[in-house]
């Protein structure tokens, strides 16, 4: 009698312990909204994804930025073959990191699309960093709440007239020290149009004070951690990234090159990068590890763009260092597949 009980107590267990299983799995399939320059997909159906990379970018700052500084035909013809090629290495999903006053241009980035078979990203926000030389006059006056209120309307009702829609916030701080107001306002500006839209965070920020300082603010906003996205994080310490990425955070490694690249920390890209991800994958992170290149891009200031970095580089070098070192399919998919779906899918995360 106590026999059949406990057998069927352990068999009840095993049951339990099978369903839990299941709905893990289910958990982890689950479908976000993604919103692409050429409208709305499920995140299942970004496949592989570089989370960080440009198309245009013009240097020349807020005051004298436009449309007026590049021909659209002529970007198109000059881009389209990098995005080709990429799309040749299985990429189907891109991130164009450009914000506003800096180069966005969604139109061209629509064409772009429809003419690679790329599904791209834009954004709304504004970037900070650079002593705020490409932050429009009226960021420096309007509350965060006005500034995001700016931000949600893009996410509503498109970019101009445009009819594109951003796929997530980008913004932008200065320094390794503090944040400045201006750039405290930035972050609350993007908190709340994440409570409002679910759009992700990504930011742009070089170290780890002003990493940690965000993730204090987010707090007290009452938005978690995994609904931001610490941008060039490769200048930051293992420690922060550690620090960040067990409070949920994502640790966005995305200044990959072949050609040894100034990350701060080693001279060349490839064993840093493979050292970098494998520490972290000991301390259980992997699932918060995304990588890119934050390459390209067309320059309206050099002769036909100026030089154009490839989105090619992780297919060509990483990922065959990665499995010289162990890496499986799977872990590889974890970071340009399944995370950049978690990631990026649209809803709000807060800490409740
Ligand atoms: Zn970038």
């Amino acid at each position: 009698m106590m026999k059949t009980f406990l057998c069927s107590f352990i068999l009840a267990l095993i049951g339990f312990a099978g369903c839990q299983q299941s709905n893990e799995g289910k958990k982890e399939a689950e479908d976000y909204p993604i919103m692409t320059v050429t409208g709305e997909i499920p995140s299942s159906e970004m496949d592989t994804t570089l989370i960080h990379e440009h198309v245009l970018v013009d240097w020349i700052g807020a005051d004298s930025t436009g449309y007026h500084r590049w021909e659209r035909d002529e970007v198109t013809e000059r881009v389209l073959p990098f995005l080709r090629e990429a799309g040749g290495q299985g990429v189907q999903t891109m991130l164009e990191c450009t914000p506003a006053y800096l180069g966005r241009d969604p139109g061209l980035l629509q064409k772009l699309s429809e003419q690679s078979g790329i599904q791209i990203l834009t954004n709304t926000g504004y970037y900070g960093a650079v002593d705020n030389k490409f932050m429009p006059r009226h960021a420096r006056q309007e509350s965060a709440e006005e500034l995001a209120a700016r931000w949600i309307d893009e996410f509503r009702y498109g970019i101009e007239d445009s009819g594109v829609k951003p796929g997530f916030i980008k913004i932008s701080v200065g320094g390794e020290g503090p944040l400045s107001d201006l750039h405290q306002k930035i972050v609350r500006a993007a908190a709340l149009t994440h409570l409002e839209t679910g759009l992700t965070i990504v930011s742009h920020t070089t170290g780890d004070k002003p990493a940690l300082s965000q993730i204090e603010i987010l707090k007290d906003m009452g938005v978690s951690p995994s609904a931001w996205v610490w941008t060039h994080s490769q200048a930051g310490t293992l420690q922060s990234q550690i620090e960040i990425g067990r409070k949920g955070g994502w640790i966005s490694l995305d200044n990959f090159s072949y050609a040894p690249a100034d990350n701060g920390n080693n001279d060349d890209s490839i064993n840093w990068f493979v050292e970098r991800i494998s520490e972290l994958d000991e301390s259980g992170l992997l699932n918060r590890v995304l990588i890119s290149h934050d390459a390209g891009y067309y320059n309206p200031d050099e002769e036909n763009g100026g030089d154009f970095r490839t989105y090619t580089d992780i297919f060509e070098y990483l990922l065959p260092a990665l499995r010289k070192n162990g890496f499986t399919k799977s872990d590889i998919d974890q970071m340009l597949v399944r995370n950049p779906r978690e990631a990026y899918g649209i809803r709000a995360r807060t800490t409740q």
